[in-house]
């Protein structure tokens, strides 16, 4: 069987790490058993679902890499279809025209409400044989079975069971001629041949309607696996409150796409008490019975230490293609006037924690450098610094070899001569080429600087500091 997932998001708003780590698991499981992976934007709910949500979730999914198979479809796209399946149905009498008014509904409900039932529609226009004239307006309704149950094995939750007089005739088609949400995912799943449905469990509720309708339909039910949702670091629902909760949000950070997926695969899914995986060993692994049932603690402290740890171990290609985003974000757009960002992943993989902390200080790598840390100048540069940084502009322009190593070969033996530690050669330096007194080495970070910028900005800081 050529298993099929999908990942089908409602378009009312950023694809948040719910949605994101539900479109992982989709995702990993269609890799995992070599099978295909749709994209559907679910966008009947046409006040709420915008463009810029649509634009949002598919820049998050690109960014995450868990690129898709097929689609994105649009369910706006798909009105014939629906229209043509909601004329079958009321052909074959699976569902029927429901002229009520809304006075009768709501006196219904009130009655019902009033004996203590539950409210629901009763079939009143199933079995009316009154006349309506072609422009009465009617809703299209289902007609779901009256009794029995409705069963499915849920991958995650085990056997599930509703009773169907638990469940009323409920509308397929509005009034307006627009379908509703239950009835276009199971056409939809149906027509694309999904047969392994992962979502959120806001969802379990939803899928004995669906169960009955795809029955309904002739159609093959897909297996359900319902994901236990996240909470957030206090044990409540994870909100906004608990910070960046948008996928784009964690880039904009300075979060890598890699220790984002592997944060996510283990919110809900563990494999021994392995932490860290790479997307390939995540796809290698990936099997809908290591699911946990319960809800999962989302924990910023692991995310940090996961990003910390593929700063250092992703190629520094790959986290240099990330840091130029951030550069340009940060205004600095012309990556060619400065030093390969390799090279600065290499040097500060290790002394940054994100990307966005990585692309702020590499910054005087590709700007000049105008200002100087007020802190940084009152303590290290005292009497005697310029003399240094005189003897270090001699020293330097005749090196022959502009390497971390020979330069700070140089500057050694420059502190020896002067007579003072390294401190006192390097901090003034450091200020001179970064603007502050925390940077790489001193030759490492004169490599990055470049040999004739790294000069005159020694020159700029002897006349500043001789002021
Ligand atoms: N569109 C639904 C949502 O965003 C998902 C429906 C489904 O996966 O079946 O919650």
């Amino acid at each position: 069987m050529l298993v099929k997932t999908r990942f089908a998001p409602s378009p009312t708003g950023f694809l948040h790490v719910g949605g994101a780590r539900t479109a992982l698991f989709s995702w990993l499981y269609a890799r995992h058993c070599n099978g295909q992976f749709v994209m559907r934007i679910e966008d009947t709910d046409r006040e709420r679902s915008t463009q810029p949500a649509i634009d949002a979730i598919i820049d998050s999914m690109n960014w995450l890499n868990l690129y898709w198979d097929e689609g994105p479809y649009y369910q706006t796209r798909r009105f014939d279809r629906y229209r043509e399946v909601i004329a079958q149905m009321l052909k074959d009498g699976t569902a029927y025209k429901c002229y009520c008014s809304k006075e009768r509904l709501e006196k219904l409900r009130e009655e019902q409400m009033k004996n203590g039932e539950k409210p629901r529609y009763d079939g009143h226009c199933l079995h009316d044989t009154t006349e309506h004239s072609p422009d009465e307006p009617y809703v299209v309704r289902f007609k779901n079975p009256k009794d029995g149950v409705v069963a499915f094995d849920d991958v995650v939750k085990g056997h599930i069971e509703f009773q169907n007089s638990e469940l009323d005739d409920f509308i397929i088609q509005r009034s307006d001629g627009t379908p509703t949400y239950n009835f276009c995912v199971v056409v939809d799943d149906w027509d694309m041949g999904i047969t392994h449905v992962i979502r959120g469990d806001d969802h379990v509720n939803n899928t004995p309607r669906q169960i009955n309708l795809y029955k309904a339909l002739g159609a093959p039910v897909p297996t359900f696996c319902h994901l236990a949702m996240i909470l957030g670091d206090d044990g409540t629902k994870l909100s906004k409150r608990h910070g960046a909760v948008s996928v784009m949000q964690y880039r904009e950070d300075g979060y890598l796409p890699e220790a984002l997926l592997n944060y996510l695969v283990r919110l809900g899914w563990s494999h021994g008490d392995q932490e860290i995986f790479s997307v390939k060993e995540m796809i290698e692994l990936f099997t809908l019975d290591a699911i946990t049932k319960s809800a999962s603690g989302f924990n910023t402290k692991k995310l940090d230490w996961l990003n910390a740890h593929y700063m250092k171990t992703l190629p520094a290609k790959t986290v240099a293609a990330e840091l130029v985003w951030h550069l340009n974000r940060i205004g600095v757009t012309s990556v060619e006037n400065g030093p390969d960002p390799e090279l600065v992943v290499k040097a500060y993989a290790e002394r940054t924690h994100t990307l966005k902390e990585m692309a702020q200080k590499a910054r005087c790598y590709y700007e000049d450098v105008t200002e100087y840390d007020a802190a940084g100048v009152k303590k290290w540069i005292k009497d005697g610094s310029v003399e240094i940084l005189k003897d270090a502009l001699e020293t330097l322009k005749s090196l022959d070899n502009w390497e971390a190593l020979p330069i700070d070969k140089a500057l050694e033996e420059l502190a020896s001569r002067h007579e003072v530690g390294m401190g006192k050669v390097g901090q003034p330096l450091r200020l001179a080429m970064t603007g502050t007194a925390m940077s790489p080495g001193i030759g490492e970070t004169m490599v990055l600087v470049g040999r004739d910028r790294a000069l005159s900005r020694i020159e700029r800081a002897i006349e500043a500091f001789s002021a």
